[in-house]
Parts: C-alpha cells; structure tokens; sequence
C-alpha cells in the first residue's frame, strides 16, 4: 500500500471501501501539475495536493452519477459526469493518460449502469512516468517540463543560430550601440537644466544640446531599425531550418508513431510550436536582452548621479518583481484556461460543421446550437476573467512604479531646496527621467522567465520528433531489390498494433510468385493488417515475413515500397488534378502513360466527361469524385506504379455492382503476372484467385481453393452458402 493509499483509507468512512486511487497530471486551470482521483464504493473524490487525508477538492456521490464519459479536447482530456441534469467535470488529463481514464469512464458506467461496485483494471498499462523524479509525463514515451535540462535545449538550438552568427553579431553590436544612446537623453536634460538655464552663453549650448538630442534620436531610430530587421531574417531563417528539419522527421516517422500523436497534435508542433521559437526569439533579441542591458546601464548611472537617490529607487523593486511575478503566473493561468476553452468551442463547431449532414439529417440543429452556446458562453465567462485580471494587475503595477518617483521627487527636491549641494535640480530632473526607463524593463524581465519556459518547452517538443526513432528503419546493408519475383513467406508472423493485444498469432503462408491470395475472414481479424506488415509500415513482433526469401526488414525500405502497390479500401486522392493524382508513385509520367493506365483502369470515360477532363481538379481528398470514380483513379495510380506485388482491399467494397463490374475487369488486367493479395467482402470478386486463406483468431483457419475450401464444408462454404443466399433474396426483392 502506498503512502497515499494508507493516508486516503484513514480519512474514509468506516462504511467506505477504497475502490482505486490513480494519479494524474493536470490541474484543474489546464496547468500541469499532480491531482489525485479516488473512487470509493460511495464517492467519487478529487484531491488537489498530496495530503490525502484532507478535505477532497471536490465530492460526487456514486448513487447520483448518471453517466461518465471522457472529453478530447486540444492536448489534453476531461473525465465529466453528468448528475441528476447537471454535467461536471471531474479530472483533466494529458494524453498520455487516454486509456486510463477511458477505462476509469468504463468501470464507472459498467457500475452505474449494472448498480454494482464499480471495477477497474488498469494493470495492462505502460508506466509513464519520470524516470528521475517520478512524475507523471505530458505524453506517452515524452519528456519530462521538470527535469527538462534548460540549459543542453539552448545549447542544442545554439548549434542553428551558429551559421547566423555574423547577423548574430551585428544585431548585438547594434543593441547595446543604441543601448547606450537610449541612455543620452535624461542625461541631456541634466545639461539642459544646470548649465543651459543657468549658464552663461546657454543660447548656444542650447543649440548643441539640441542637436545632440536629435541626433541620438535619429541614430537610435537607425539602429534600432536595423536591429529589428536583422532580427527578423536571422530568427525566422533559424525558424524555417528547425520547421524543415521536423517536417523531415514527421515524414520520416514511423506509422505506429503517427497512430498515437493524433494528426492534429503533429501539425500543432509544426506550427504552433515553431511560431513560439520564432516569437521567443525576436522577443529575446529586440526585448529582452536590449533591456536587461539598459537596466544595468540605468543602475550604474544612477549611482553615478546620486547614490543615496539611487538606493531610494531600489526599495519599491522586489514589490514590483514579486507583485509582478505572481501577476504573470496568475495571467498565464488564465490565459491557459482560455486556450483550453476555445480550443473546446472550436472542436464542438469543427465537429458539428464538418458533420453538417448528419446533423441535418437528423434535425439536430437546435441540439448543436446550444452545444455550441454553452462552450461560447464559457469562453465568455473565461475572457472577461483573464481581461479583467489584466485591467486590475497593470494599474497597481504602474502605481507601485509610479511611487519610487514619488519618493524621488520628494527626497530630491527637498534636497534641491537646500540649496543643491546633495543633488541638482538637472540632476533630480535627469534621475526622475532615468528611473521611468528602469521600472519598465524590470517588470518585463520577471515576466520573461515565463516566455522563455515556453520556448524551451516548445523547442524541446521540437527536437522530441526530430529525435523520434524511426521505428521500421532500415539496416545500414539493406539489399536492394532490382526485380523481385513476388514469392511471400509468412513464418510465424505475431503482430499487435498495441501491447498485449495480438492481431495476429503464428501466421503461416508461402505464397508463390503470380499467385492471387484471396483473404476472408470476419471484419477486424486482421486482413489489412497483414497488408500493412507485407508494405513494411509496421514490423511483425516475431516471425518474419519474407520476399524472395529475404526479411523484409533487410530490404531497402525504398525498393520495398516500389515493388508494392496498394489499392486500399478508401482510396485517398490529394488535393490536384486527376493526371497529377495517377501519377502519383511516379511523377515524371507522361500525359500518354497516365492515359493508358486510366483506359486499363476503366477510368478514362469518365474522366474525358469531366468539365477539364485530365486537369479536373479533385477536391481535397478527392470529395467531387465519387466512390467507384476514386477508387477506379486509385487502379490507375496502380497500374503505372506497376509493383510486382499488388494488394487490392476492398477495392470494391464501396460501389454499385455495374461499377463494380468496370472494376473487377480493370483489375484483372491489373493483377496480370503479379503476385495479389485480395481483401474482398463480397466473396464472389474473389472468383479469380488462385488460393483462399480464411483467417480466424490470427491464424490461418482454412486454405485453398473455391472448389477444395467448398468440399471441406468449413467456415468459408458457410459463408459462401450465407452471401449467396443473400443475393438471392435481394434478386427476389430487386
Ligand atoms: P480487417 O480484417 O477488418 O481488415 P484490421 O486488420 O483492420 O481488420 O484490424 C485488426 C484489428 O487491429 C482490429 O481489432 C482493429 O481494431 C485493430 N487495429 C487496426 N488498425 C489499428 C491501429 N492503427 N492501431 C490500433 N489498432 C488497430
Ligand atoms: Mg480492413
């Protein structure tokens, strides 16, 4: 038993079995931070640190909890339940911690719904912890924000800025150049003050002054403008490369990768995250440094003015920093909890508007308005918090700042009034003038703390994918493969997409170069599976499979996919013309070699229909196509491939029985001395197979052909008998 656990039983009711205490790892407000959630066999508890044996940070009682679901919203998730009419949420979760507090939903509702104590199994869970402080991590397999070494992320993007570092160097010359020019003017005003006014022949020294001034100011605006401008190439330059680099990586990644990082949370890296470098940048070049140069610059000057002035000005500091400090953290809170609820409002509007149909169909459009009111009414409610924080916070900093002058025009002048020996009236007037440039950046360097943690942040998030071991990588000697016969063997193939949950159990198959391997089996068995493992987009577990008698894994990944053609179930077209989607695999293609594929493909009459024909644009992912015409521009994207090995899943799956006419024959002509993997659900385009494999349980179940499968009476003449007993229904019907 945990300390936790002992610390949580000892402040149950006597009655009140501990059913499952389980950690995670964001706040209430969105933040990261460690929250504990525990079900009893009478509530449903939350703690907000790790004193267990407080008062619960909040309470729901079983017997009142209706249902539970979890939400996903943008990096992160809620467990809610919804009581007697009302919804609240109960947990916020990263990621990382999907699956655990999907099974927590689970458990509650199978409860509810069965009024019984609920049950948990979360045993077959990686651990996703901190190896070093424990802590529970953002995002499977990532990095730990508290352990995070600050220090090697700067040191690793240091080694992008370096090609710059010329630019690098002007821009720094430039910076404390007018630095040190933005200090002239309040010293200026000193001379103005004691010598000008005062002086003999301050017609003149007027004059001078004056064009000082103006020429600082000029010099300053020069610089600053080259400044600002150098910074803008140099960082968005680093910017690109870093955005190139993990484009790259993304590309690179391998697809059991890309199946856990949700599409979206990919393209956020890439924008979002490489924004945030960029901004930090420029913000650290044309902010920052220039300003914790002029603090120091001030701090000596103002010493050199008066010293005992200057100690005066240094007491209202550490309440200006701390106010400050705790300001921005609350903000930045704030401002978080506003990301996350709009970031919800936009993926109830994203939801509803791309489902547009269904929701018409199904009159649901008052539902989804007030959906959408709820969510919009929470951003209200959110903005007018974080705005109004701002409104309050700024003021009461300024007035603290505005106090220290305060003291200095108080202090000073009376000294000014003795008689000018401590201090002069230009140099109170030169102090004063100083001091308004001091409180500012002070203020603006607390708040940089905060901005630099997100960018390291990001950056580290960064380098993560451009670290990401690619998962099927090729070995260093991987054989090329010139012109593969096409022979497969699978030995003993084991494979799960996920830990612990086989798809595939010791699945054995040799199959001949040309041969037509019909796969049939009950959906979610694991046929694109199979076709999945024979492209290589994931490795098998254990087993091998082998072409030509070589393992997959040896063979050049490039070679591999060149030999290999897929028409797969959803036939994804990119956003371009017909032509350009055909030759795809092959872009040098010309017009002639994407016609006569199209005319194999049974594609070329309607394309020639179409209003541009060839130039048609598609849509994105191909929407003003149909099924059977995408799926027909998918064949010919095939056929000029023309891969030695061809899988075909469900290739026609998805249309009419005349298209799917036009099809079966295109794809005869396509599957022509190749060795075919065929994924059909209507058995009957399996006609032209050479050999049937059922698959049951991950293995191989039943093999042969139509006439030897049908002569055994097993699975697969019970499924024959089953379909043709169908259609004949539907030919009395039709
Ligand atoms: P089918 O025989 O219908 O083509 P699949 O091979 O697509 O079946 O799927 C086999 C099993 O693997 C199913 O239980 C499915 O839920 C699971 N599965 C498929 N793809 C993935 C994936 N990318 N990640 C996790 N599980 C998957
Ligand atoms: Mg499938």
């Amino acid at each position: 038993m945990t300390e936790q656990e002992e610390q949580l039983r000892a402040a149950l009711r006597p009655s009140e079995e501990l059913l499952l205490l389980t950690e995670t790892d964001i706040e209430r407000s969105g933040h990261f931070g460690r929250r504990w959630l525990a079900v009893t066999s009478e509530r449903v508890l939350t703690f907000s640190d790790d004193q267990l044996n407080a008062e619960p940070e909040s309470e729901l009682r079983l017997g009142d909890v209706r249902t539970v679901e979890t939400e996903h919203l943008v990096g992160q998730g809620a467990l809610q339940a919804e009581t007697n009419g009302r919804r609240v949420e109960i947990v916020r979760f990263s990621n990382s911690l999907n699956e655990r507090f999907g099974k927590v939903a689970r458990g509650l509702n199978d409860a509810v719904k069965k009024e019984k104590r609920p049950e948990f199994d979360l045993q077959d869970e990686e651990p996703r912890q901190c190896p070093k402080c424990g802590r529970l991590l953002p995002e499977k397999g990532s990095f730990c924000p508290a352990c995070l070494e600050k220090w090697e992320v700067l040191r690793r993007f240091w080694h992008y800025v370096r090609p710059h570092w010329v630019k690098a160097a002007v821009v720094s010359v430039c910076m404390v150049v007018s630095v040190a020019l933005g200090l002239a003017p309040p010293y200026l005003t000193k001379v103005l003050v004691d010598d000008v006014f005062r002086g003999e022949g301050g017609r003149r020294l007027l004059v001078v002054v004056i064009l000082a001034l103006i020429g600082v100011r000029v010099l300053g605006a020069g610089l600053s403008i080259l400044q600002g401008r150098l910074t803008a190439w140099v960082s968005s330059g680093i910017v690109h490369e870093v955005r190139f680099e993990v484009y790259q990586a993304i590309q690179r990644l391998s697809l059991r990768r890309h199946d856990k990082a949700q599409t979206g949370g990919l393209l956020a890296r890439l924008t979002h995250d490489t924004m945030m470098l960029n901004f930090m940048i420029i913000e650290a070049f044309v902010w920052f440094l220039p300003m914790a140069l002029q603090v120091a610059g001030i701090c000596i000057v103002l010493f050199m003015l008066s010293w005992w002035l200057a100690l005066l000005v240094l007491i209202p500091i550490p309440a200006v920093m701390g106010l400050t400090y705790w300001f921005y953290k609350r903000l930045s809170r704030l401002y978080h909890h506003l990301w996350q609820t709009r970031s919800k409002m936009s993926a109830v509007a994203g939801d509803s508007i791309s489902g547009i149909r269904v929701v018409k169909a199904f009159s649901q459009e008052p539902r989804e308005v007030d959906r959408f009111r709820g969510r919009s009414a929470a951003l209200y409610a959110s903005t007018a918090t974080a705005e109004g924080t701002w409104a309050t916070g700024r003021p009461i900093i300024s007035f603290l700042t505005a106090c220290g002058g305060i003291g200095v025009w108080y202090f000073g002048g009376l000294a000014v009034l003795e008689g000018g020996k401590n201090v002069t009236l230009g140099e109170l007037m030169a102090f004063v003038g100083y001091l308004f440039m001091f409180y500012g950046p002070v203020e603006m360097l607390t708040h940089f703390t905060d901005l630099m943690n997100q960018a390291v942040t990001s950056m580290q998030r960064l380098f993560e994918i451009t670290d990401a071991d690619q998962e099927v990588y090729e070995a260093p000697d991987a054989l090329a493969l010139k012109d593969p016969a096409g022979r497969f063997d699978f030995e003993d193939v084991h494979f799960g997409y996920v830990k612990d949950r086989p798809v595939l159990k010791g699945l054995e198959l040799h199959v001949e170069p040309g041969e037509m391997i019909g796969l049939v089996g009950r959906s979610g068995v694991g046929k694109t599976t199979m076709t999945n493992l024979i492209c290589r987009f994931y490795d098998v577990d254990e087993g091998a499979i082998k072409l030509d008698g070589v393992d997959l894994r040896k063979v050049r990944l490039r070679d591999l996919r060149r030999h290999v053609g897929i028409v797969p179930q959803e036939s994804y077209l990119f956003n371009g013309t017909i032509a350009e989607n055909i030759a795809y695999g092959k872009p040098g293609a010309t017009r002639e070699e994407v016609v006569e594929a199209a005319i194999a493909a049974n594609a070329h009459g309607f394309i020639v229909r179409l209003p541009d024909g060839y130039d048609t644009k598609v849509g994105e992912r191909g929407a003003r196509l149909s099924g059977g015409e995408k799926q027909r521009v998918a064949i010919a994207r095939a056929i000029l491939h023309d891969p030695k090995v061809l899988i075909l899943d469900e290739a026609t799956s998805s249309v009419d029985t005349e298209t799917e006419e036009l099809i079966q024959q295109a794809l005869q002509r396509l599957v022509k001395g190749r060795t075919t993997f065929a994924i059909a659900h209507r058995l009957s385009t399996l006609r032209n197979a050479s050999r049937l494999l059922v698959i049951d349980d991950g293995k191989v179940s039943e093999i042969g052909t139509h006439d030897e499968l049908m002569a055994q009476k097993g699975a697969y003449s019970r499924l024959v008998e089953m379909q043709s007993r169908l259609s004949a229904i539907k030919a009395v019907d039709g």
